[in-house]
């Protein structure tokens, strides 16, 4: 059998891991989670020469060993484990040759581990442009090591690289200097308190409140307990290695790189003043962001009817196909719908990330976080929460996966969290006619009365998503750090590659993490709405026909009917009964209770099963309008859908959880269901309370 061999890619942000890691697996990759946190693992298989297979991992960036966040801790456990299954057998940095002196810190660290490594010095492209040279031979022998100077994106020098990988027996262990010099006393003691441990490691736990959990307890509490110098003395020590180590790259530097500073850095310098501008920065990010939401509308529209009809099709088609029966019906009304809804979503997924990763790769991105930054971080969230946010008006499916890019976990909860406060396209039919019903039609200023209620529940709807982040800001108590963009990567052209397997892999791991609830608890809501107990559900037809027998219906409003008896008498039907008593203070009858319960799948369901309780055929939006208008308040008499009732259930729907995709995806995004959870129960009890405050208010 041939030899498997674990490969790491480390290195800081944006060097081009990730790349690298396209480039060497293609589509052989992977991406789940650690175990229990929420820092993605890539994970993908190479053939290299010789029939050697490398298992390969892209580790989160990280700038240093000195770990100051989540990624970084997922770093240094896994460098410092012998033991992890995923312990390299050879460590890649990779490195971008515009910032060589930042990188090397973090490779000169890593090299005192004693891991082989290789040290990859990416975006070769870009030397002659920045006018760099490298002596290549004088830096393998200075840093003890091999080099592969690559570029991704030319598609250059990664044969020679997996060869290096091949070949990493060869490699030299030694460290490129010798940090101990900091304190030779010190470390001279830590070597004779453990002699079998790695130098570099004592020090490491010593000086660091790193949760090595996965390393050995023992021996842990052991090195901890030999803590002979205070926290300031060591802080001082950690400073003198950092110094040492930048005087060491700084020499190496000197003799192997030289650098033309003639060549033309003006265009970005130019391009970054009018992006980062005060005034155009945001402009431009403004009209940028609307182009892409109207885009997202408009070309997934086209997209998203048809899967909706060809789901519709199958369905008719294979309650054709196979007899009658309630396993036809499971499959042609409950699954096959269940994976229309999945489905459904593939669209909005598919362009929000070609856009953003577009975005990412060209180097824009940062220049975005950097202008939002000093707003949004007011409110507790990022620079990176302002497209998610803004993307949940198209739907809080993507836009809750897009979340990924925030580095800091508590920014990127809160933005989670938040995200579905935003008014997304599935309440829109539910806002339109409940306005067309209750709203007059009455201009203000030129501005119809409609339109202007319209607009202001979006804006309740970001509102109430920046007052919950300041909120959830004070009150959660997550320790977690910031990211300050130290540089600005270059602009460059976006790698077709890098952009096509974001995309891809968005999609797969919402369709297979995401998917799979949905689909369960579509087929459960369905079985509810086609089920139920009793004479009334079971004998539906023969009760209807016999109610209507001198009516002289047409066999379609029978049907009607008979759909509407059966609705009302399922289980779903008997929930909407019995939560009336629940819903009669916020002025809504058990029908309403019926859609409330059931647009629970999707909010848009609302609108079609009121049409299926009223007994109208669902696509004649005139006749649903006109028998809502016509539905009398049994209790109080007068219209069901009056101006107190209607805004009582605009604000119940714009604060309500009422999305069971948004909550699967949160699930897969946090990795419990403990957020989930809060996120139902607060925002609707929230908009129980709001709807019923306007509802006893206006009536
Ligand atoms: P990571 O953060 O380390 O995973 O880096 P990525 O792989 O996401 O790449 C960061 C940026 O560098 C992206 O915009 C890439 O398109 C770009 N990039 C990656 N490799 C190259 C390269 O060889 N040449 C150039 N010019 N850009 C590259
Ligand atoms: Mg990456």
């Amino acid at each position: 059998m041939a030899k498997q061999i674990n490969v790491a890619l480390i290195g800081n942000p944006n060097t081009g891991k990730t790349s690298v890691f396209n480039a060497l697996t293609g589509l052989n990759q992977k991406v789940g989670n650690y175990p229990g946190i929420t820092v993605e693992k890539k994970e993908g298989i190479c053939k290299l020469p010789r029939g050697v297979k490398a298992h390969i991992i892209d580790l989160p960036g990280t700038y240093s060993l000195n770990a100051s966040s989540l990624d970084e801790n997922v770093v240094i456990e896994l460098l410092l484990n012998k033991n992890d299954k995923d312990f390299p057998d050879v460590a890649v940095v990779v490195s971008d040759v515009e910032n060589l002196k930042r990188n090397l810190l973090l490779y000169t660290q890593i090299k005192d581990l004693e891991i082989p490594t290789i040290l990859v010095i990416n975006m070769s492209d870009r030397m002659t442009y920045k006018g760099i040279k490298l002596d290549i031979p004088y830096l393998e022998q200075k840093l003890e090591t091999k080099i592969a100077l690559i570029s991704t994106r030319k598609n250059r020098g990664i044969d020679e690289l997996k060869e290096v990988i091949a070949n990493y027996k060869e490699l030299s262990v030694k460290p490129c200097l010798n940090a101990s010099e900091i304190d030779t006393d010190y470390f001279d003691k830590l070597r004779k308190a453990f002699p079998n441990q790695l130098l570099y490691k004592l020090w490491l736990v010593i000086t660091q409140d790193v949760n090595f959990g996965k390393v050995d307890r023992n021996q842990i509490d052991a090195i901890h307990s030999f803590k002979t110098k205070s926290e300031a003395d060591l802080k001082r020590l950690q400073q003198k290695e950092t110094i040492k180590r930048y005087q060491f790259i700084n020499n190496t530097l000197k003799k192997g790189q030289t650098i033309d500073l003639n060549s033309a850095k003006d265009l970005r310098i130019k391009l970054d003043r009018i992006l980062t501008h005060k005034v155009w920065g945001y402009l431009i990010f403004g009209i940028i962001l609307l182009t892409i939401f109207q885009a997202i509308y408009d070309w997934s529209s086209v997209p998203m009817d048809f899967i909706d009809s060809a789901f519709a099709s199958l369905s008719e088609w294979t309650k054709h196909l196979m007899p009658e029966g309630a396993f036809t019906n499971l499959i042609a009304e409950g699954i096959i719908p269940g994976l229309g809804g999945i489905v459904i979503f593939i669209p909005q997924i598919a362009f929000l990330f070609l856009f953003i990763s577009v975005l990412e790769e060209s180097g824009y991105m940062s220049r975005v976080v950097f202008l939002m930054d000093r707003i949004m971080r007011r409110f507790g969230l990022s620079g990176k929460s302002v497209v998610p946010l803004i993307s949940g008006t198209a739907c809080a499916i993507p836009a809750i996966m897009a979340t990924r890019n925030i580095e800091s976990w508590k920014e990127r909860l809160i933005t989670i969290l938040v995200t579905p406060f935003t008014t997304c396209s599935a309440r829109l039919p539910v806002y339109l006619i409940i306005i067309s019903l209750v709203i007059p039609e009455g201009r203000f200023f030129g501005l119809s009365y409609q339109a202007l209620t319209l607009m202001l529940l979006y804006l309740i709807g970001f509102g109430a998503a920046i007052v919950s982040a300041w909120i959830l800001n004070k009150v959660l108590k997550i320790r977690s750090k910031t990211f300050f963009v130290v540089e600005m990567p270059n602009y460059k052209v976006p790698l077709l590659k890098n952009v096509a397997l974001t995309v891809l892999e968005k999609t797969k791991s919402f369709v297979f993490g995401a998917g799979k609830i949905i689909l369960a608890i579509s087929i459960v809501l369905w079985f509810l709405a086609s089920y139920g107990p009793g004479e009334q559900f079971n004998n539906a037809e023969d009760i209807v026909t016999q109610q209507h027998a001198l009516d002289n219906l047409t066999q379609d409003e029978l049907d009607q009917k008979i759909a509407s008896h059966k609705l009302e008498h399922s289980f779903i039907g008997i929930a909407g009964h019995a939560i009336e008593p629940a819903i009669r203070p916020l002025g809504y009858d058990w029908k309403i209770g019926i859609a409330i319960v059931s647009s629970f799948a999707a909010r848009e369901v609302f609108v079609g099963t009121l049409a299926t309780i009223y007994s109208v055929g669902s696509d004649e939006e005139e006749t649903i309008k006109n028998r809502m208008a016509g539905e009398v308040n049994p209790i109080l008499g007068g219209p069901l859908f009056n101006f107190a009732s209607g805004i009582s259930l605009l604000l119940f729907y714009a604060f309500a959880m009422q999305c069971m995709s948004t909550l699967a995806i949160v699930k897969r995004e946090t990795n419990s269901w403990k957020w989930p959870m809060y996120q139902l129960v607060i925002m609707s009890a929230f908009a129980y309370l709001v709807a019923l405050i306007a509802y006893q208010f206006l009536k």
